[in-house]
């Protein structure tokens, strides 16, 4: 149970206990490559220093998190920046979307941490468990106070399958799949193989999710590829989402529908899965305009996007959070509305964006100016547009990229329609954008397509 010791101090004490607890287990069930990738890893990082301090202590390793590190940690130099993060693996997440169809191997999807990590931080190989903005101090899972001058959150969301009845123990039957995990989405690649006629079900569920055009891309693809194999006439290909659109900005749902119609593919506006039945492999979808009517569907393939939530480490700070318990920021300057020395970036605050890498992207160079005023005592002054972009992937060489602003306007990149499907913008998304991931933001240098925009809209966007 949380323990609140005082107005926005979340401190578990007994979470502590039983966290140091698990993660002894955790390291007695490591096996084989586990253990060689968590070895190395344990040399690299510094999760046996207790109660330490640095000037940035960034928390979560991920896209928004890494990128941040790099650029304070070459600024402020070498032990200066902290990056709390428990994953081996970093994952190029917007990947997933083509392991799932079979055009990337899941392998190159990742790379150990501490490679992608910045070497002038350090790095703490542990899970946040509690806040202490108060007193400026993050409690990590095996009982270390770690003290900071100035936070970064950068925790992404996180997955709730277990909020559908049946789930995860359906993933481990034929069929059921998911992009969205790194244990499921070579089971995308494996049911869309397998699938020989029936039902091809798509999910989107009733919470805030990251890329949320990823739902249908997979869709498409498996459309793609069900044609290109001749099965695509003993398919029904079903799309069920939650939301009363196909798309949230109107210029590419107007394409989608589109293409939905040209493809044949059925979709169901405002309806929820709540249960997956795999011994009868059924699909339970709630219509969410008329709760107490359920919708029962057969599946050969149901590809899952699982409710999607803010980190419970986060939720429990009340004084971090809004009532979604998504981190509390101004949504121009990224700086928390009540702490001035914490700022948030990417899936975990409450921007109110479309929650992508993109974005992510675009939050990282107004971080980084913001949050040096702050370390300089001024206040921040650069506003974030609220940028973010979904290459929605329709097929094995069509692309539509979405770009756009947090108010639903398209806000383009390229001085043509992108709302049309293209081969170009397909290999901008396959063979472009990891390096531009990699290489680029990863390190800090990659801060979305501003400048480029205005270079190719000659200054006018
Ligand atoms: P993440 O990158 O998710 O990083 C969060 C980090 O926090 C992780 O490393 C995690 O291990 C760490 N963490 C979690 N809990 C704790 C804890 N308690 N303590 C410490 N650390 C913790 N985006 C695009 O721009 N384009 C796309 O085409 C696209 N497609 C996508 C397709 C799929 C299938 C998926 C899953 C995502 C896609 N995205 C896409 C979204 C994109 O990957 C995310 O929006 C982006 O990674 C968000 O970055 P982040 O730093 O906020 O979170």
């Amino acid at each position: 149970m949380l323990q609140y010791t005082h107005s926005g101090s979340c401190v578990t004490p007994n979470s502590l206990v039983l966290a140091k607890m698990l993660s002894h287990n955790r390291v007695l069930l490591l096996s084989g490559r586990n253990t060689i990738q968590a070895l190395q890893n344990a040399a690299f990082s510094t999760s046996y220093k207790f109660n330490k301090s640095y000037q940035l202590v960034v928390v979560g390793g991920g896209a928004g998190g890494c990128a941040t590190a790099a650029k304070f940690s070459s600024k402020l130099g070498k032990g200066k920046v902290a990056v709390i993060e428990p994953a081996d693996v970093h994952y190029y997440q917007p990947m997933w979307t083509l392991v799932g169809g079979g055009m990337k191997k899941f392998e190159n999807s990742g790379k150990p941490m501490s490679k992608v990590l910045p070497k002038n931080a350090e790095w703490i190989k542990q899970r946040v468990v509690s806040f202490d903005p108060n007193n400026n101090k993050v409690m990590t899972e095996d009982g270390q106070e770690i003290s900071y001058e100035y936070l970064v959150v950068a925790l992404g969301i996180q997955l709730n399958y277990d909020q559908i009845k049946g789930l995860p123990d359906a993933f481990e039957t034929p069929g059921v799949c998911s992009n969205y995990s790194p244990l499921y989405v070579k089971k995308t690649w494996e049911s869309l193989k397998n699938f020989s006629e029936g039902n091809a079900v798509f999910s989107f569920p009733a919470t805030p999710i990251k890329c949320a055009g990823a739902p249908q891309k997979i869709m498409y693809i498996s459309d793609d590829y069900l044609r290109k194999h001749g099965k695509r006439d003993k398919a029904s290909i079903i799309y069920n989402t939650s939301l009363p659109v196909i798309f949230g900005v109107k210029k590419y749902a107007d394409a989608l529908w589109q293409v939905v119609k040209e493809r044949g593919i059925t979709v169901n506006l405002r309806h929820n899965l709540i249960e997956v039945k795999p011994e009868s492999k059924e699909a339970v979808f709630q219509n969410l305009d008329k709760p107490e009517e359920l919708k029962t569907i057969k599946y050969k393939m149901l590809h899952v996007t699982p409710p999607m939530g803010a980190p419970d480490p986060l939720r429990s700070c009340g004084s971090l959070v809004d009532s979604a318990g998504f981190l509390n920021v101004n949504k121009n300057t990224l700086q928390h509305v009540d702490y001035s020395n914490v700022f948030g970036i990417g899936d975990c605050t409450n921007v109110p964006t479309s929650k992508t890498a993109a974005a992510v992207a675009g939050q990282c160079g107004v971080l980084r100016k913001n949050l040096s005023l702050t370390m300089a005592g001024k206040s921040p002054v650069h506003h974030y547009d609220g940028y973010t972009s979904c290459p929605l992937v329709t097929g094995y060489s069509k692309c539509i990229l979405a770009e756009f602003d947090m108010n639903g306007n398209p806000l383009e990149t390229f001085p043509i329609n992108q709302a049309k499907e293209r081969r170009t913008m397909f290999h901008l998304k396959k063979d472009m954008m990891p390096d531009m991931y990699w290489l680029g933001m990863l390190n800090g240098y990659w801060e979305g397509p501003k400048y480029m925009r205005k270079l190719l809209h000659l200054g006018f966007k």
